[in-house]
């Protein structure tokens, strides 16, 4: 699903930002015109789904017109606004809408203070109390510490009696590390992630994984099993918390300039502006053909090279942020023979 980024700004400063990149390093802002053409580009084929994300969308200073804009438009089929839950009182009736869903990512109390925390359990409340939003909203947690606790999620989703969350892995910045190994990372933090899961089991909450899934291979036949028994307890059918496909396809992130990347773990890789393309399909090859291919046929480690889920495409091993300059490098050279051909 494709998303609009509505300004750079955020009120907090998670050490796992995704977007860290950009945001509170500019202060810019989409423009409205900027705005509806970045809606008209992603419907133009036909009714669309979209996602409005930030920094923290709630910021912008046009942020109830955007909504009711998107309230308006038939060709906008729904829209999911990524928050952090702190500024959604003035947009409460707008945002209750059918159009809308919500996806808030918590904080801990420690991390954000406990008023704020205070204040985004406030609007929960409303949300899903009083504008019975419950089936449009999903809390997220980013996992991104072993010393993470994450009592206080556990604790919030009871408190609304919520049973999904989504759990977001967090990847090292690949901006500053040095190239690491995707499959070594999750091994890494297996034991963590095991942990968390039976903690998650005891409050009958049942998480599902933000795009950067763990290969299937990480885990042994025993913790497999676990996690089957795991599902089958709460009755969950379709999970990706075992799947053999540890992949994603390009999201397609639209920034306030209106130029784009694939997702926020391939900003650095490449942009380009929206107007060179007719329209978010073909957005979504081109990065196919740049990214995505090139990410199936480097292997990461030497399982992965004889592995059958990657010859497949059924997986990446993870994110492909992990291959970031090993995909850079091989679209330079296919680059450098096509030009030596020509
Ligand atoms: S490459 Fe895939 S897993 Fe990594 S940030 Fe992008 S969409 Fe998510
Ligand atoms: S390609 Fe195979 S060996 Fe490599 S991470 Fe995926 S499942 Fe594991």
């Amino acid at each position: 699903m494709p998303n609009i980024m509505l300004t750079y700004r955020c009120n907090l400063n998670c050490p796992y930002c995704f977007a860290n990149e950009f945001v509170n390093k500019q202060s810019t802002d989409i423009t409205f015109d900027s705005f509806l053409s970045a809606v008209h580009f992603i419907t133009k084929d036909g009714p669309a789904f979209l996602g409005l994300i930030g920094g923290e969308p709630t910021l912008h200073k046009d942020f109830k017109n955007i909504l009711r804009t998107i309230i308006e438009d038939r060709k906008i089929k729904e829209c999911t606004v990524y928050t952090n839950g702190l500024e959604l009182e003035p947009y409460i009736d707008e945002i209750s809408s059918p159009k809308f869903r919500l996806l808030v990512n918590c904080n801990s109390p420690e991390t954000i203070g406990e008023e704020r925390f205070a204040k985004i359990a406030k609007n929960l409340d409303v949300l899903i109390n009083q504008r019975y939003m419950r089936d449009r909203i999903n809390l997220g947690v980013n996992y991104y510490s072993d010393d993470l606790d994450c009592s206080f999620i556990i604790e919030l989703l009871n408190r609304f009696d919520l049973h999904r969350v989504r759990l977001s892995l967090t990847v090292p910045d690949f901006s500053v590390c040095d190239t690491v190994s995707s499959v070594a990372f999750f091994r890494q933090r297996k034991q963590g992630l095991m942990n968390l899961l039976r903690r998650f089991c005891d409050n009958a909450i049942v998480p599902y994984y933000d795009c950067n899934k763990p290969p299937v291979c990480i885990w042994t036949d025993e913790e497999k099993q676990w996690i089957q028994e795991y599902l089958d307890r709460y009755g969950v059918k379709e999970s990706n918390l075992l799947e053999t496909n540890s992949l994603c396809y390009p999201v397609i992130d639209i920034l306030p300039t209106l130029e784009a990347v694939r997702c926020f773990g391939m900003s650095s890789f490449e942009k380009v502006n929206i107007c060179d393309f007719d329209s978010v399909t073909d957005l979504a090859s081109y990065f196919l053909n740049r990214v995505d291919c090139e990410a199936y046929r480097i292997a990461d480690c030497a399982d992965c090279q004889a592995c059958y889920y990657r010859k497949t495409r059924h997986c990446t091993a993870g994110c492909i942020g992990f291959k970031s300059e090993f995909i850079r490098k091989a679209n330079e050279t296919i680059d450098t023979v096509l030009i030596g051909n020509n």
